[in-house]
């Protein structure tokens, strides 16, 4: 029987999964870098999002309401990344807010984060229209923002959420299912890949899947960050 209030079960229950899996596991939270550290990178992709707010780079500067730059701990250890800003991003100005990014939210407590101890931030910043793809020129202009940024956080581990942001980070082709499941590298830093949270609302039965990569990242991390392995 498995405890209730294990990691395991409390993720499930999270994402709407009710299923019973073994294994209860203490979650402690990463240490945070120093205050004047993160203050000081605060600081320089203050700087950069404020450039990047008058962005007219490529033609969706024309619809967009806000560019919708990144959240989170400036100088976080772990980044997740995600495809583009939608509806509600656009209007509030900030990263999964929707739907999606509830769902997004509910991972991260299962994994003892938040927004506050991880960084969010989307391939590009702003929305395109009727939430199609981003165009390859669109992604290209956007680069000079996404490399920056990703520069200043200077993240130890990235998870990519979505086809979108594999293909993208990883310049390749494959399929989301050919690029889950296993280690990559991309600026000297791993990165994984798992289902983007819009896309295990639309298909609950993968979110176990989802669970397991969620696990598998959490086990990458912890010994990087010098936290205790959990069980499982
Ligand atoms: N989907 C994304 O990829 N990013 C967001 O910010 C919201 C939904």
């Amino acid at each position: 029987m498995s405890d209730p209030t294990s990691f395991n079960a409390y993720y499930l229950r999270q994402i709407g999964v009710v299923t019973e899996l073994p294994e209860a596991t203490d979650i402690q939270t990463p240490d945070s870098n120093s205050a004047s550290e993160a203050m000081s990178e605060s600081i320089n992709l203050e700087a950069l999002a404020a450039q990047a707010s008058d962005c007219t780079a490529c033609t969706l500067s024309q619809e967009r309401t806000h560019v919708v730059f990144g959240v989170g701990n400036p100088h976080a250890d772990i980044l997740f990344i995600g495809e583009a800003p939608g509806h509600d991003e656009d209007i509030q100005g900030e990263p999964f807010v929707g739907r999606a990014g509830k769902l997004l939210d509910k991972m991260l407590a299962a994994l003892d984060l938040d927004r506050q101890s991880v960084y969010i931030m989307n391939v590009i910043k702003c929305r395109p229209p009727n939430n199609r793809d981003p165009n390859p020129d669109e992604v290209k202009a956007c680069s000079q923002w996404f490399d920056r940024q990703w520069d200043v956080i200077s993240p130890k581990v990235v998870c990519l959420l979505g086809r979108v942001a594999a293909q993208r980070v990883l310049q390749t082709n494959e399929s989301l299912s050919a690029l889950r499941g296993k280690w990559h590298e991309y600026r000297g830093v791993p990165v994984w890949v798992t289902y983007h949270p819009a896309y295990l609302l639309r298909s609950p039965s993968q979110k176990t899947r989802g669970w397991e990569d969620l696990r598998l990242l959490s086990r990458r991390y912890r010994p990087m960050l010098n936290l205790p392995p959990r069980r499982g």
